[in-house]
C-alpha cells in the first residue's frame, strides 16, 4: 500500500467517525398561537458542532436525540431526559416511590417550540424545556395546569391534564416525598412559579 492509498484511507476514517458521533437530529413542533395547536414539524439533522444558542438549554441540554436518554423504571412507562440529569431524576424518583409516593406517568424530553415570542405567522418561536429534556411532568392526570391562578383555589381554570384533588395519593404538595426529592436535586415545582397559570405535573431549573 503506497502512502497516498493510506493517507486517504485515515481521511475516510476520520470523517466517519464524525458523523457517526458528532450528529444532531430531532423533530420539534411548532405551537400556533391562534390555531391553539401545532401546526408543522421541524427536523433537523446536522453535525453536533452546528447546534446554535436556541438550542442549549438548561444544565448544557439540547434537543439533540444524542443528548437524551431512556430512563427506565420498574412502575412506569420508559421516558427520555437529557443526559446531564438523568441519573439524579432517576435517583429522585425512585427515592419517592419507596418513600409511598405513586408515581404513575411521567414525561420529560418532548420537543417543540412552545414558548417565546410568536413570529407573523404567530409560531412560537422558542424550545421549551421539555425539548430540552431538561423538564419533567409527574402524574399529569392528577395534577393539571391551571391558569386564572395567582393562588391554589377551587376557582382555579383547568387548562391541561387532569383535575388536582388533595385527597389523592398521586396529586403533588408541598408535603408530597416527590417535592422533597425534587427540591433535593435542584429542580423546582410549577405548583409555586408567580403568575397567572400554575403548572402542577412540572419540574424543572426554574419551574417554567
Ligand atoms: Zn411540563
Amino acid at each position: 500500500m503506497n502512502i497516498i492509498m493510506l493517507l486517504v484511507l485515515s481521511i475516510i476514517s476520520t470523517v466517519t467517525q464524525a458523523a457517526e458521533g458528532k450528529v444532531c437530529q430531532y423533530s420539534a413542533t411548532v405551537w400556533n398561537v391562534a390555531a391553539r395547536k401545532s401546526v408543522r414539524t421541524i427536523k433537523i439533522f446536522k453535525p453536533y458542532d452546528a447546534v446554535t444558542d436556541k438550542e442549549r438549554g438548561p444544565f448544557g441540554c439540547t434537543p439533540c436525540l444524542v443528548d437524551q436518554v431512556d430512563i427506565e423504571l420498574p412502575f412506569v412507562k420508559t421516558f427520555k431526559v437529557c443526559r446531564f440529569i438523568a441519573e439524579k431524576v432517576k435517583s429522585a424518583l425512585l427515592n419517592a416511590h419507596y418513600a409511598g409516593f405513586p408515581i404513575s406517568e411521567v414525561e420529560g424530553y418532548r420537543p417543540s417550540y412552545s414558548k417565546g415570542k410568536p413570529d407573523q405567522l404567530q409560531n412560537r418561536t422558542e424550545l421549551s424545556n421539555h425539548a430540552f429534556g431538561a423538564a419533567i411532568d409527574i402524574n399529569a392526570n392528577h395534577n393539571g395546569l391551571y391558569d386564572k391562578c395567582i393562588q391554589w383555589s377551587n376557582d382555579c381554570r383547568l387548562i391541561k391534564g387532569g383535575k388536582r384533588d388533595l385527597s389523592k395519593q398521586e396529586t403533588i404538595s408541598e408535603n408530597s416525598p416527590l417535592y422533597y426529592e425534587m427540591k433535593r436535586i435542584g429542580l423546582k415545582w410549577g405548583g409555586e412559579i408567580q403568575g397567572l397559570q400554575k403548572d402542577f405535573m412540572h419540574f424543572s431549573e426554574t419551574g417554567y
